[in-house]
């Protein structure tokens, strides 16, 4: 006897040949919140009503797996709207940034903020990915940028899941930027980074994966090699932003530490396509920067696709770059702006989005055995989900076999 069966639906299971994994009518059972048979309602062993304890007549819509957004720096301090503004008047970067402006203005922000205030903030941006079915967010420090206030992004991070129905990841980011301590000395602050910062947060038990910022404003491929030794000796996955702006082969690099992910990618070329086919690494691009920034260089999808290199898309909700908290809009931006098709757009929330996080085992398909978080939509066909701009159709999300409150 099942917990409870799912049916007079179609399911987007995203697994096997065809690339939605669709079944017309479909039938989803669960049992101690996993899932614990799916496939066609024709093919269930029994009648419906004996099989399950609850047996939910949907009368059509579609079944997804639930969402994850696997890049976001969604909690952090302030907002930036009133540089978005001055950019738009025509104030050059570099001058906002003399002013204190920039990524810096956002590290002041963050490291001044108590932690009942940024949790109450990212609670607020969280709420409207909740609403469209998400149930993994993966979140990253990264405005602290010195030992205190990591620490304190990592513990709200973490927080957040007592707050909200979510799972989240946490991902150290200690070496996004160069602070202003250490300003002209990115040597001795990474050194700090992997001596003494992501030491102390491993300990206290609130690191899941290792990521860096990869470019000329920020650290070398030979710097952020140094930070994944130090990830190496804690058994830590590492992540890296690459090639966002420039290609100084840091995919590549990543790739031979068996990264997760390499995320941005507008300018990876054919080395590290070539080295991430070979290492599975996941590219994750991210439309909502390349949006917001203006950028006319797309990452190179059809060579991505060619190599068989699994693509994933992030909001990277963050308060510069990318003030996004839609992961649908993100699934739309990623087929307007990048040329994804709509299933891949599918398959870039939620299996490839599972495997940048390490997570395909457990997450990211509806296939037996899996935790049962699900979405119910009310759409006539999964690329709806892609296509429309601003509607959210999400029906019910389900997560651990469970109809939640969003709350
Ligand atoms: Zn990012």
């Amino acid at each position: 006897m099942w917990d409870s069966l799912w049916v007079d639906v179609g399911l987007a299971t995203l697994a096997g040949p065809d690339p939605y994994g669709r079944i017309e009518d479909g039938a989803i059972a669960v049992k101690d919140g996993r899932i614990a048979w799916v496939g066609a309602r024709e093919d269930l062993p029994g009648p419906a009503d004996s099989m399950a304890a609850i047996v939910h007549e949907l009368e059509g819509g579609w079944i997804t797996p639930a969402l994850i957004d696997c890049h976001t720096h969604i909690v952090h301090g302030g907002q930036r709207a009133g540089e978005f503004e001055k950019r738009l008047m025509g104030v050059s970067y570099a001058d906002i940034a003399r002013a204190g402006g920039g990524i810096l203005s956002t590290v002041t922000a963050t490291r001044a903020a108590t932690e009942a205030q940024l949790l109450d903030s990212a609670v607020r941006r969280l709420r409207p990915l909740l609403a469209e079915g998400v149930t993994v967010v993966e979140i990253k420090s990264g405005y602290g940028l010195d030992l205190d206030a990591e620490l304190k992004m990592l513990r709200v991070a973490r927080a957040l899941q007592e707050r909200l129905p979510i799972e989240v990841t946490t991902t150290f980011l200690g070496a996004h930027a160069v602070p202003p301590e250490w300003a002209r000395n990115a040597d001795g602050y990474m050194d700090f980074v992997c001596d003494e910062v992501l030491p102390a947060a491993v300990e206290q038990g609130l690191v899941d994966q290792v990521d860096a910022f990869c470019e000329t404003i920020a650290f070398s491929p030979a710097q952020v090699g140094r930070l994944f030794d130090a990830a190496a000796l804690f058994q830590l996955p590492v992540k890296i932003h690459a090639e966002q702006l420039s290609d100084l082969g840091g995919a590549a690099m990543a790739s031979e530490f068996g990264a997760l992910s390499a995320d941005h990618l507008e300018y990876l070329g054919t080395d590290g396509i070539e080295a991430m086919a070979e290492s599975g690494t996941v590219a994750v691009l991210l439309p909502g920067a390349f949006y917001m920034l203006h950028e006319t260089r797309k990452p190179p999808v059809a060579r991505l696709r060619q190599a068989g290199v699994p693509i994933a898309i992030a909001t990277d909700s963050n308060p510069g770059s990318s003030p996004v908290t839609s992961l649908l809009t993100t699934m739309n931006m990623a087929c307007v702006l990048f040329g994804l098709t709509p299933a891949e757009a599918l398959a870039g929330v939620t299996r490839n989005a599972a495997k940048a996080l390490g997570r395909l085992a457990d997450r990211g398909t509806l296939e037996v055995g899996k935790v049962a978080d699900f979405v119910h939509w009310s759409i006539d066909e999964p690329a709806e989900l892609a296509y429309r701009i601003g509607f959210n159709p999400c029906q019910t999300v389900i997560r651990n076999g469970v109809p939640t409150l969003l709350g």
